[in-house]
């Protein structure tokens, strides 16, 4: 069978690439499979999507809010269309499980809706004028072109809850999406242009970050850049937007903790932490990387997680059952085993850590869901993002400490306490510094109309998704009408 070759969509057109060089979209659950060929937008073609995306906005802010909304409505519509074939397409393209793959166009759909609903609300705030007779309000304007950068983990809900808000509040769209996503973002945008967003509302470039993403960030076209990803390349374009003074808006990575208390339900606290650091390969910025748990409990937990873990199906992430799946490249694999030897210098590995055996993974680039028992505070492991199956288990001997230790990362993403205690609970909330705080919960997976984002070193400090985006993708105007005299 012919292997499909991908197109950019510009100014409402589907571009055929004439490229030489194309690069494989490989499945990594085998390997080997090549999905389709991607081509290479370039500065050229990234010069013709600001254009067009100029051109668009103009049009596109004067669309009233309703009409916009309409459009939002029917792409959330033609998407639950196709969330088994889009599910299985993500499936195999980032080796996300089936099951959670389908979750995740699942909640594309309802980031669609939402935000089409967001198109129809009031935009600013009556405002009392010092003046007698005077009106005096302010009003949220769009900002103009915004660049969507998006990564591979979230193919589908990670480029939707930046392109529905920015264009639900009338801003136009170039998007690039990671290069290893390039089959879904094709897929995903043909749902958007098929919902009839007019010609350059929306323009998709793909290629390689590293030529034509950096000449889009690069670009003196754009009003703002919304980027997913990582830290090095977050610093990059917070660099380039402030030499533009344009607004940037960055999510970058983590190293969650889940701590647990000497009360805490084990038997929850095991399945969630095995769950949140596992799942999907442990591919999540908000994946829980460390098990910070209180001594009393340790032996008995360790039991309780090793079950937890056991019980999670590694194999290709097309097949129903899977929990864990491939990495997405064979460097990753490399990187991941990297980390593990050397948290073995301090700690113990007491589960996986190494790629399996076995035919059943052929050529996958999979890797052992991997338990390391007490490597050091500062070890890399224990300090940096693995991305992937990886969970360091440290113990403590209280609360304090444990707090200590889990604030005691680059990053704030995502953190979950297991415990009955309310006043732990208690002093934990303020005294934890990250953007999301559980009680007796995953660290990955927050709701979609939820405020998204962290503190210190994974964001910019806005929030995404929920009423938190209108705060990004739009500008406050205030306006005074005096009577004429
Ligand atoms: P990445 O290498 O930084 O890539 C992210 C995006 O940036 C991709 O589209 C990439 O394109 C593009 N890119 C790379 N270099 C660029 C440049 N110089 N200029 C403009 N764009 C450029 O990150 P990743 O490996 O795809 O994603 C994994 C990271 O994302 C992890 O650190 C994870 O924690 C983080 N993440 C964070 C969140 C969050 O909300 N906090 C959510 C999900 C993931 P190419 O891929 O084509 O190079």
């Amino acid at each position: 069978m012919e292997i499909p070759r991908l197109a950019h969509y510009v100014a409402g057109e589907w571009v055929e690439s004439t490229a030489d060089t194309w690069s494989s979209d490989v499945n990594p659950s085998t390997g080997t499979d090549v999905l389709a060929l991607v081509p290479e937008g370039g500065p050229a073609l990234v010069g013709r999507a600001v254009a067009a995306g100029q051109t668009a906005v103009r049009g596109w802010a004067a669309t009233p809010g309703p009409q916009r909304a309409q459009i939002l409505y029917q792409a959330a519509s033609l998407l639950a269309e196709q969330r088994a074939a889009l599910g299985l397409l993500v499936a195999r393209e980032v080796g996300k499980p089936l099951g959670e793959a389908v979750q995740e166009v699942d909640r594309g759909v309802t980031i669609l809706r939402y935000f089409a609903g967001e198109a129809v609300r009031p935009l600013g705030q009556v405002i009392p004028a010092q003046q007698a007779g005077s009106l005096q309000f302010s009003m949220r304007q769009p900002l103009g072109l915004v660049a969507v950068i998006s990564p591979w983990n979230f193919p589908v809900a990670i480029p939707l809850w930046k392109i529905a808000p920015a264009l639900a509040f009338g801003n136009t769209v170039v998007w690039k999406p990671a290069e290893t996503a390039s089959f879904t973002a094709f897929s995903l945008a043909q749902v958007l242009a098929n919902a009839g967003l007019p010609a350059g509302v929306l323009n998709l470039i793909l290629g390689k970050g590293s030529l034509t993403g950096e000449s889009l960030v690069q670009h003196a076209g754009l009003r703002a850049i919304t980027f997913t990803g990582s830290d090095a390349t977050g610093m990059r374009i917070a660099e380039l937007a402030a030499r533009h003074n344009i607004k940037y808006q960055l999510e970058m990575g983590g190293k969650n903790a889940a701590l647990v208390l000497g009360d805490a339900h084990l038997d929850q606290a095991a399945r969630l932490i095995a769950g949140g650091a596992m799942r999907f390969a442990g591919q999540k910025c908000t994946a829980t990387s460390r098990a910070i748990v209180v001594q009393e409990v340790l032996d008995k937990f360790l039991n309780q997680l090793e079950g937890a873990v056991r019980a999670l199906p590694l194999g290709s992430a097309t097949t129903e059952a899977t929990a864990v799946g491939p990495l997405i490249a064979p460097d990753a694999v490399e990187r991941v085993h990297s980390y593990v030897t050397s948290g073995a210098a301090s700690g113990a590995v007491v589960l996986g850590g190494k790629a399996p055996d076995g035919a059943q993974f052929g050529q996958g680039f999979f890797f052992e869901p991997t338990v390391i028992v007490g490597a050091a505070a500062d070890a890399p492991v224990a300090q940096e993002e693995v991305f992937g199956p990886v969970l360091v288990v440290q113990p403590v001997r209280t609360l304090e400490e444990a707090l200590e230790l889990a604030n005691g990362t680059k990053y704030g993403l995502s953190v979950s306490l297991f415990t009955r205690d309310i006043n732990a609970a208690l002093a934990y909330i303020p005294a934890i510094e990250c953007g999301m705080v559980r009680i007796n919960g995953d660290t990955t997976g927050v709701d979609p109309h939820a405020p998204f984002g962290g503190m210190r070193g994974s964001s910019s400090h806005s929030r995404e998704q929920g009423p938190a985006a209108i705060e990004f993708f739009t500008e406050i105007k205030t306006v005074q009408i005096n009577p004429a005299s």
